[in-house]
């Protein structure tokens, strides 16, 4: 029997799979958005924090149990952080990634700057309105395409310290170093203090 229910506001079974292994000690059940009767929630905000709080708070509300979401993106330095909170849209825009690469690439051509992080948010809400945010960031380089792993992005970011790409390293390797492996830390950290164990 589950110590309690906690809703992943997302409809991504990657994202979900990743949440519920990571919950797995703390004998929760994590049920999907689309478990649920949720409806999608339009992410209006400027920023990951608050893109992430408005996607927990009104799933959150709409399913009466506490919840959580994330946000994220790349942020390129040059660019001035661009694509950002947009970095799923931009790809989109383009019509895919590989043209998304090529347009970054060609708009950092001649840049000397070619530094951008990966960052993350997740919020973490409760049916009375209450919530809490937490925060991953990881650095590193803009270089060409390189690896066959991962997803979106990956192939064309260098993390400092690495000579490979995100698309290069093993998964477990990057879900040690990785932006959201850093936010997910730090709820479990608040999570575990929570359920009180
Ligand atoms: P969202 O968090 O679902 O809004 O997605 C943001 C977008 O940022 C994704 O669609 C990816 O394109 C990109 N992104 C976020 N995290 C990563 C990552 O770990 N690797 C590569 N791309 C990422």
């Amino acid at each position: 029997m589950p110590t309690m229910q906690l809703v992943f506001a997302s409809r991504n079974q990657g994202k979900i799979k990743e949440i519920q292994e990571l919950l797995k000690p703390f004998n929760v059940q994590v049920l999907s958005a689309s478990e649920l009767d949720v409806p999608d929630v339009e992410e209006t905000g400027e920023t990951f924090t608050e893109n992430a709080l408005i996607k927990a708070t009104a799933v959150s509300k709409a399913s009466g149990l506490p919840a959580i979401a994330d946000d994220s993106g790349l942020c390129i330095h040059a660019l001035k952080n661009e694509p950002g909170v947009y970095t799923a849209r931009f790809a989109k825009k383009c019509g895919g990634y590989p043209q998304a690469f090529a347009a970054l690439l060609k708009e950092l051509d001649g840049k000397e700057d070619k530094s951008a992080h990966f960052a993350c948010v997740i919020a973490f809400s409760f049916p009375n309105g209450t919530a809490q945010t937490f925060e991953g960031r990881v650095d590193g380089t803009i270089v060409s395409p390189q690896g066959a792993d991962g997803f979106g992005f990956d192939p064309i970011f260098r993390p400092n310290g690495y000579q490979e790409t995100f698309a290069q390293l093993p998964a477990e390797q990057k879900n040690k170093i990785s932006h959201r492996a850093k936010a997910v830390s730090a709820f479990l950290e608040k999570f575990q203090d929570f359920i009180g164990k």
